[in-house]
């Protein structure tokens, strides 16, 4: 966390004319530019350098913005980004092919295929957590696809979000590739601009906020949301291994990620051994920096003590905080009460309850019981128990016995379920997702079988049409 960082110049206040701006990437999408798979390559290959030259630059951003720790940076943001990219530029002429369909009798003479056609000018609004990975990493699919792109970083994580705008116009093409800083005010008024297409990654509430501008101009969308994401763990759970995974994704970004585990349902058996494995991890990996997990701003860090404060759990673990330096000990409370904030919102902190359950089945029924999540974590060493929870728990993604990963690979689509978001992106399904699947069908003109049931209909033409049709 970084106070000595000027915030940047909104949109009003550098007089950045935004319908001016959409207006040239439009045009520069209008051009044809963005369509050539040489075009789209360059500009993946462009996108990757951008992440692996300027590795030290962004990592002291990420310190400044949120106090991470620059390995946390690499892997998260820097290494994810470039190898999304990477993925994109080797797969997309590929992806770009056409599909063609074989088609039924009453089709033939003639050939189907899906053509995937760019939407045109995408509109991607990040989120300040990972402010790299979550902006450039949706613009990977949005290029890979063939459009114009319009990208708003978080106005949470200054530094990013300048050294974005710095960047990009230096590796990227500068006509179809913009970077504009700025809040919620920004993004509503780039809304306005009518977009083909908009990804953003945020919080539910503000997320249903862009749905509704975003239907004035039926602008399709994307939304990377949040939730609460819990994690069972049960009674035949390797607990040892359990205990550090869980640890250690809860304290990566002080467990302000949206796939963090948010809670846990641990089995009465195990819920012990696994809270005190779960402490001596922490003191473990938080040995070389004590003092506390470092949270964005004031506002998060009174929104979290507060949570904190009104707990009628038990603090097993830290419970400590400094206002001045706006951390708060890694800490886990057990047995909150159902209703507390601690429970009813997304923590989006350092900060994790841990919930008796007596089985699996009464998790799965706390877990069906609460909105849809990002994301569902197991621990369980049966395949019976791992069947039932991947088969009953609906939740936009799911990880058995680890936590985090599926978000790194580039073989799954990630993406949110009902209140947690919509659509989904990495490697292949980010390339979906901004493109358009067109359907075309040819058809040969002579012979010209069609005469067979052009009117006026015969009792031959029913006959046929019925047994084609
Ligand atoms: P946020 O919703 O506060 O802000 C996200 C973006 O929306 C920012 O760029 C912000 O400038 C913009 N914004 C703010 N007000 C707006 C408005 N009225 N209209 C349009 N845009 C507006 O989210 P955040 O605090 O940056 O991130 C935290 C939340 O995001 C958490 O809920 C977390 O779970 C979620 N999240 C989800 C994912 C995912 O991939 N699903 C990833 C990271 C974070």
């Amino acid at each position: 966390m970084t106070t000595d960082y000027v915030a940047p110049v909104s949109a009003a206040e550098r007089s950045l004319d935004i319908p001016d701006l959409v207006a040239g990437v439009r045009a520069a999408f209008a051009s044809g530019r963005t369509r050539p798979v040489e075009w789209r390559r360059t500009q993946l290959h462009a996108l990757e350098r951008l992440m692996t030259e300027n590795e030290g630059a962004i990592a002291t951003a990420l310190a400044q913005d949120l106090g991470r720790k620059p390995f946390e940076a690499w892997l998260a943001d820097i290494a994810s980004t470039a190898s999304e990219a990477h993925d994109a530029a080797k797969n997309v002429g590929k992806w770009m092919r056409r599909k063609h369909r074989r088609l039924e009798l009453s089709q033939l003479p003639g050939r189907g295929w899906v053509e995937y056609e760019p939407y045109g000018t995408v509109l991607v609004i990040g989120a300040w957590n990972f402010p790299f990975a979550l902006t450039l990493g949706p613009a990977v699919g949005a290029i890979a696809a063939g459009n114009a792109v319009v990208l708003k970083p978080s106005e949470v994580s200054p530094a990013s979000s300048a050294l974005m705008a710095e960047l990009v116009p230096k590796y990227l093409d500068n006509e179809a590739i913009k970077v504009v800083e700025g809040d919620g005010a920004v993004s509503q008024e780039l809304i306005a601009q009518g977009f083909d297409r908009l990804c953003f990654t945020g919080g539910t509430e503000i997320g249903r906020k862009v749905y509704e501008s975003a239907a004035t101009h039926l602008t399709p969308v994307t939304l990377e949301l949040g939730g609460k994401s819990p994690v069972i763990v049960a009674a035949d759970a390797d607990v040892a291994v359990a205990a550090k995974r869980i640890a250690w994704t809860k304290l990566i970004n002080s467990g302000q990620i949206c796939i963090a585990p948010d809670y846990v349902l641990a089995d009465a058996k195990i819920r012990d051994e696994l809270v005190t494995r779960m402490g001596e991890a922490v003191a473990k990996f938080e040995s070389d920096s004590p003092g506390g997990k470092p949270i964005v701003n004031e506002r998060h860090f009174e929104r979290l003590t507060a949570a904190l404060a009104a707990t009628k759990g038990r603090v097993a673990v830290g419970g400590g905080s400094d206002a001045t330096t706006l951390r708060i000990d890694p800490t886990v409370v057990v047995d909150p009460d159902l209703d507390e904030p601690l429970m009813s919102d997304e923590i989006f902190g350092p900060i994790l309850p841990v919930v008796t359950v007596g089985s699996v089945d009464e998790a799965i029924e706390f877990v069906n019981a609460r909105p849809k999540p990002l994301a569902a974590y197991l621990f369980t060493r049966s395949k019976t128990v791992r069947e039932r929870v991947i088969r009953q728990v609906a939740a936009g993604g799911m990880l058995i016995n680890h936590l985090l990963f599926h978000f790194a690979t580039t073989k799954l689509p990630f993406g949110g379920v009902g209140p947690s978001g919509m659509g989904g992106y990495h490697g292949r399904w980010g390339f979906e997702e901004f493109s358009h699947r067109k359907s075309v069908l040819t058809k040969p003109t002579r012979p010209d079988l069609t005469a067979l049931i052009y009117p006026p209909y015969t009792e031959k033409a029913w006959k046929l049409a019925r047994r084609l049709f």
